[in-house]
């Protein structure tokens, strides 16, 4: 059930018109406390604490987003993620403004360069809700313009000239806040570079602004194929008639979905939880990708969670539902070596003659390894 006082407050309904138009959405983002207040009950400490915050960090959260928080839940996950808590005031000696030092490794500007095959394009700073767990919140929420045709221009310089360049991940900020016509200049400029052979973009609009993702954007996106998309969804609560709706669009027009969570304390931090997370994805048809161990982001600290749960959650999933509904929980290395997929143990002992392993019910196996004739 969405929270009335949303729609009341707007003066709409679901099946306005203004709704369902993410332009509508986008411009109504929620922003201040005091709009916030008006639409969710908020105790004065609430108010004070999200102010103070606020100095720190941005805060946006389209009416839809919003509508799906129950109010009388402080848990509520979608609460957790997208209202601002002092927690996120408190900082640590093992944060970083830039924990994967992803400036380090810019050749230049709005380009991430790490692996050898592939880039980050990062193309806006701004998202239809900022996520209060964001690893880039070092750089997002700030209003200004995304990439113009200029700087643009330089970071596809950069890509043409770097040939074992073959695969492109748009990023930001999310790439589809920007309009239609902004997007596919993009990505048909990405396209136009003949080593190029995939084109991602990571997405959370069909989480957060459903309604972005328009017949218009879909049959101009479609002309690049191939193009893939991550999206982050965290919690199956998410996963709402509308998320699904827009998610079916996309894979309708070819576009195959992966899905990238991050484990958050308090959020989703249970097998029980991820297992339902993964299997309404897999029905939506997007394939879990990776689940994020919570990365050392200024603020971050109330997030965490054990490293041995996320091996666990794996631990429990694999064997038990479709292989394919399985993500890697993978740790982002702190001070910039890329993702690492932290796996449970299944070899007991491997040499030269065979391996020993458990499979998922801990069964004990052997298999041997190949012998040369005597
Ligand atoms: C995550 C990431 C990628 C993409 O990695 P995949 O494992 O291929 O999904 C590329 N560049 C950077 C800097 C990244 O952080």
């Amino acid at each position: 059930m969405k929270n009335p006082k949303v729609f009341s407050y707007f003066g709409v309904n679901e099946d306005s018109k203004e709704w369902n138009d993410w332009l509508w959405q986008y411009a109504h983002r929620i922003k201040d406390v005091k709009t916030l207040a008006s639409i969710l009950p908020l105790s004065e400490k609430e108010k004070k604490d999200i102010s103070l915050c606020l100095l720190s960090f941005r805060m946006a959260i389209t009416p839809y987003f919003l509508s799906l928080i129950d109010p009388d839940d402080p848990n509520d996950p979608i609460r957790k993620q997208a209202i601002p808590s002092i927690e996120e005031t408190e900082t640590y000696p093992w944060e970083k403004a830039d924990p994967l030092n992803e400036d380090k490794d810019s050749p230049v500007p709005f380009i991430v360069h790490r692996y050898p095959d592939r880039v980050l394009l990062l193309v806006t700073k701004c998202c239809a809700t900022y996520c209060r767990h964001c690893t880039r919140r070092r750089l997002v929420g700030e209003e200004d313009a995304p990439i113009n045709d200029e700087e643009l221009d330089k970071a596809l310089d950069y890509i043409r000239k770097n040939k074992q360049i073959r695969d492109v991940l748009i990023s930001g900020g999310d790439p589809l806040t920007l309009l239609d016509e902004k997007i596919e200049s993009i990505v048909k400029k990405v396209r136009a570079i003949e080593h190029v052979e995939i084109i991602r973009l990571g997405t959370r609009v069909p989480c957060t602004m459903p309604m972005r993702i328009t017949d218009d954007l879909l049959n101009r996106l479609k002309k690049y194929h191939p193009l893939w998309i991550n999206t982050h969804f965290n919690h199956p609560k998410e996963l709402t008639k509308e998320a699904c709706l827009a998610l079916s669009k996309l894979a309708d027009a070819g576009i195959p979905l992966g899905n990238q969570s991050v484990l958050l304390k308090g959020i989703n931090d249970s097998p029980e939880i991820i297992k339902e997370l993964c299997l309404a994805l897999v029905k939506a048809r997007v394939r879990p990708y990776y689940l994020y161990q919570c990365d050392l982001s200024q603020g971050l600290n109330h997030f965490r969670t054990d490293v041995r749960l996320g091996i666990e959650i794996v631990k429990k999933l694999q064997g038990n539902i479709t292989g394919f509904a399985v993500p890697k929980f993978v740790i982002d290395s702190p001070g910039g070596g890329g993702k690492v997929p932290i796996n449970p143990e299944y070899i007991i002992s491997l040499d030269d003659n065979k391996v020993v392993f458990k499979n998922y019910e801990d069964k004990i196996f052997e298999y041997p390894q190949p012998q040369q004739k005597k």
